[in-house]
């Protein structure tokens, strides 16, 4: 679709004087007279014409939406790739991305559902096979008083406090999963959202550096949204290994790799945070090119980890809703 008024992508500077010159060839590049932002004429004259074929913002169908999500997250790792393919000048749609992050929070909460709650059903399965064999040396009598700490893997109350704790988890805490790996995740990917927040406040508030740029704000907000909740995925990352946790409780040749497992959860948490600060450096640097000097970016990383009274905030006002939650749970006999 060719654009009507062709724009600077970066700073919204109207181009149709500069197209209005050219009388007997087009130029391929050319140079934003508001910004200095190098255009490529081809792509702000029709930005559809850039279709990544990884990018899920590019997705055309569901389908696409799926088969595209290893490709995004890989090329999302590492935020210097991200940012040297998705330029201003590529069109975004948000709402896609939000749309996928969604969809593929929800698969995989239903992988790791069913994860937990298969690995809950073997820790019981073997607690009653020990204690069956415990109680068997008892006199009859003594194996009734000890029958209660039996479960029954038949009955509804088993299954449902099961399903309902490995469905909610971590917004409902109960005693099968006492890790709490996920309820960590969830804090630290919370942290991550409040370092986002502070970055866009800090480009919010600097005229000086807006002036400066020339950026757009849309451009600021679009990665306060991919990078504020992109690390809400690790919550499902946490669920998993809350589960390889109670399953080291009881079968042997996890239990031996429990350290291994403790050094996922750290190098998960480490990565989230400098994830979370590198984005928004690359995105500055190479994808916005604003030419911040080191000691700017410096100042304003550590600045963003103003963000901690900002999740600590966020973690407040989600306590209503998460006691709302748990109480549902318990009338709903979780
Ligand atoms: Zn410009």
């Amino acid at each position: 679709m060719v654009s009507p008024s062709p724009i600077c992508p970066k700073c919204a500077y109207d181009q149709s004087g500069q197209i209005a010159t050219w009388k007997t060839k087009c130029p391929t590049q050319g140079t934003c007279p508001e910004c200095g932002y190098t255009l490529s004429w081809p792509d702000i004259i029709d930005p559809s014409r850039i279709q990544l074929p990884w990018f899920v913002e590019h997705a055309k169908s569901k389908r696409q939406l799926l088969t595209r999500t290893l490709p995004t997250l890989w090329i999302l790792l590492f935020p210097n790739r991200y940012w040297k393919r998705v330029t201003m000048e590529t069109p975004r749609s948000i709402k896609r991305y939000l749309l996928w992050l969604t969809l593929l929070i929800l698969i995989l909460h239903i992988l790791t559902t069913a994860t937990l709650i298969a690995v809950n059903y073997g820790f019981t399965h073997q607690n009653n096979a020990r204690t069956n064999q415990l109680i068997s040396q008892l006199t009859p009598e003594q194996q009734k008083q000890y029958a209660f700490r039996l479960t029954d893997l038949t009955s509804i109350d088993y299954w449902r406090p099961t399903i309902g704790e490995a469905f909610l988890l971590p917004l409902v805490h109960r005693s099968n999963f006492e890790e709490g790996v996920a309820q960590g995740m969830a804090m630290f990917a919370t942290l991550c959202l409040g370092i986002s927040i502070i970055w866009f406040l800090l480009f919010c508030t600097f005229q000086t550096t807006r002036n400066r740029s020339k950026l757009r704000m849309i451009h600021v907000l679009r990665a306060t949204v991919v990078a504020g909740f992109l690390p809400f995925l690790s919550i499902e990352l946490g669920r998993f290994l809350d589960a390889a946790y109670l399953l080291s409780t009881y079968w042997n040749p996890i239990s031996r790799l429990s350290i291994l497992l403790y050094s996922v959860v750290f190098v998960c948490i480490l990565w989230m945070v400098i994830w979370q600060q590198w984005f928004w450096i690359a995105a500055t640097r190479i994808g916005w090119q604003v030419k911040a000097k080191w000691w700017e970016l410096i100042l304003v990383t550590t600045a963003s980890f103003l963000g901690i009274p900002i999740a600590v905030l966020i973690m407040i006002a989600f306590k209503p809703i998460r006691i709302a939650i748990d109480h549902f749970a318990v009338w709903i006999g979780i």
